[in-house]
């Protein structure tokens, strides 16, 4: 099955998605983890897809779902998959649902619902190692040591599309995108929504519950 975790950014779905995907063996599938492998590289697709990330706008939706496409294409995606960052288009949730509607597979959607006024202190709080990309927070989720990372010891950074210049840009653009999302699986009876805010282990409890009854995992 697809598993889609759709919250604003800052909602905490990096983070969430990972512990999920760790619980339950599930492939961990990140549209913006793709988007900053392909930069770091430098690849054409990651050249164009830097200059709406920067500003805060999504990256147009034939590459996003042709990028997407071609990784639920590889083979530790044909089990559970938790998507992560996509779909955030009602278009690239079509597609997502003619890719998959005629093979069978089940794709639910679960929101983390968060504050608006939580979402910018979770942002701008947040720090991302430059060589391995695991995520952390000042307050919520620091690393054991200031400004390294716990896994590989790089540098802890920030990212760009997170600079507070390019936050309320960013939240402003996706917002209304996300509630057309949600609309798109609430619709079709297919959204269950978990309250995001408050502690990263009781919002994993939260989720793990829902993603129980829809049956992650199987
Ligand atoms: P994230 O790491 O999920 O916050 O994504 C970082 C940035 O990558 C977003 O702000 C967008 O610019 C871009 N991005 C990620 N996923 C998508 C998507 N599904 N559609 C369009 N742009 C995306």
């Amino acid at each position: 099955m697809i598993l889609v975790l759709l919250g604003a950014p800052g909602a905490g779905k990096g983070t969430q998605a990972g512990m999920l995907a760790a619980a339950t063996g599930a492939a961990h599938v990140a549209t913006g983890d793709l988007f900053r492998a392909e930069i770091a590289a430098g690849t054409p697709l990651g050249l164009a897809a830097k200059e709406f990330i920067d500003a805060g706008r999504l990256v147009p939706d034939e590459v996003t779902i042709g990028m997407i496409r071609a990784r639920l294409a590889e083979p530790d995606a044909a089990g559970t998959v938790i998507l992560d960052g996509f779909p955030r288009t009602v278009a690239q949730a079509s597609a997502l649902d003619e890719a998959f509607g005629a093979s069978g597979r089940t794709i639910s959607a679960v929101l983390l619902e968060v504050a608006r006024a939580d979402l910018e202190a979770r942002i701008t709080g947040r720090r991302v190692c430059a060589s391995c990309g695991r995520s952390y927070h000042l307050v919520n989720k620091p690393p054991q040591r200031a400004g390294r990372c716990d896994a590989c010891d790089s540098p802890l950074v920030t990212r760009s599309d997170d600079a507070p210049e390019t936050v309320a840009a960013r939240l402003a653009n996706q917002l209304e995108s996300l509630a057309a999302v949600a609309d798109h699986y609430r619709t079709s009876g297919r959204l269950r929504v978990v309250d995001g805010s408050g502690r990263i282990d009781a919002v994993g409890g939260r989720l793990a519950a829902a993603a129980a009854e829809i049956g992650t995992g199987r």
